[in-house]
């Protein structure tokens, strides 16, 4: 259990993990070659508000602006590299909770070509790669890591961390990175908090402070019962405002991943009554999906 003996102190909290930055261009074709609404839709000089470093290429400009979201209807193959027959049996799941929203399938096996390759080491780390990014990774390499998981562990923290990680590989990103979040954040707290635990600064500032900007995300209304939402214990912000440890997919987290993965409709029914009656109205169409870059992770820096 993470969460119940220590108010959170030494809670074990997911770290996001980036491209390197050597890799970042040829995982925006990659993503563009899986889902060409990947591609960018801005210019150069809606890239140059977003702050990036006016030295890097107009290809890295282009990139940032990439998206990283899967085909939808993609079957997604899964691979264990190693770890316990428990475990995986939870992770499998769990992971399948996000297939009654998404239009997406989880296929696990031992396919040496799986997308998503899951390594399971001890070292309280909990990581996964953000979408199309798990395409630009060796293939004999994770893109996803378990670090606290046991068989011993509870159901509530299996569901909360997998559901958590399989958010993050179909592109979701922290919920704390909202573009419109405005969390009045006790600052020195903070450092003081992730680095006791050896995080970096430059990981606090990606992982906690960060925001996307609305450019380059897509975005639902912000969700504090979000899945991947960070847990915020009220001594960590200036007006002792406080988020909770959040262990299942929130309403608007089923909402949001439906829209951007959105299923099939069913065709509507063709009875057209007895004969010489007046034809039913067309049935009403669905809501567009979003187009554009979902949620997508900042590549830079
Ligand atoms: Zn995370």
């Amino acid at each position: 259990m993470c969460n119940s003996d220590d108010n959170g102190k030494n809670a074990h909290i997911c770290l996001d993990m980036q491209l390197p930055q050597q890799d970042v261009l040829r995982a925006a074709e990659l993503a563009i070659a899986e889902n060409a609404e990947n591609a960018p839709t801005g210019d150069i000089d809606v890239v140059r508000k977003l702050g990036v470093d006016p030295t890097s290429t107009v290809e890295a400009f282009g990139a940032v602006l990439t998206g990283k979201k899967w085909q939808p209807g993609r079957k997604l193959r899964v691979r264990h590299l190693d770890g316990d027959p428990q475990i995986h049996a939870k992770v499998e799941h769990y992971a399948k909770m996000w297939e009654q929203y998404a239009n997406l399938t989880f296929e696990f096996g031992n396919d040496p070509d799986s997308e998503i390759r899951i390594s399971y080491h001890h070292d309280n780390r909990s990581w996964s790669y953000l979408g199309t990014d798990a395409l630009a990774i060796a293939p004999d390499t994770e893109t996803m890591h378990y670090g606290w998981l046991h068989p011993t562990t509870t159901d509530e923290e299996f569901r909360r961390v997998i559901v958590h990680e399989f958010g993050h590989a179909i592109g979701m990103i922290h919920e704390q990175s909202h573009p419109e979040i405005s969390i009045k954040w006790d600052v020195p707290a903070v450092y003081r908090r992730y680095e006791s635990q050896g995080w970096t600064k430059a990981q606090v500032d990606s992982n906690v402070f960060f925001k996307y900007s609305k450019l380059v995300t897509q975005f639902s209304e912000y969700d504090r019962s979000s899945i991947m939402h960070y847990p915020i214990p009220p001594e960590l912000t200036t007006d002792g405002v406080a988020v909770g440890w959040n262990t299942d997919l929130s309403a608007k987290d089923k909402a949001f991943i439906a829209r951007i993965y959105p299923k099939p409709q069913p065709a509507p029914a063709m009875d057209m009554g007895p004969p010489g009656a007046v034809p039913p109205p067309p049935a009403a169409q669905p809501a567009a999906a979003i187009s554009g870059p979902v949620r997508i992770r900042r590549t830079w820096g």
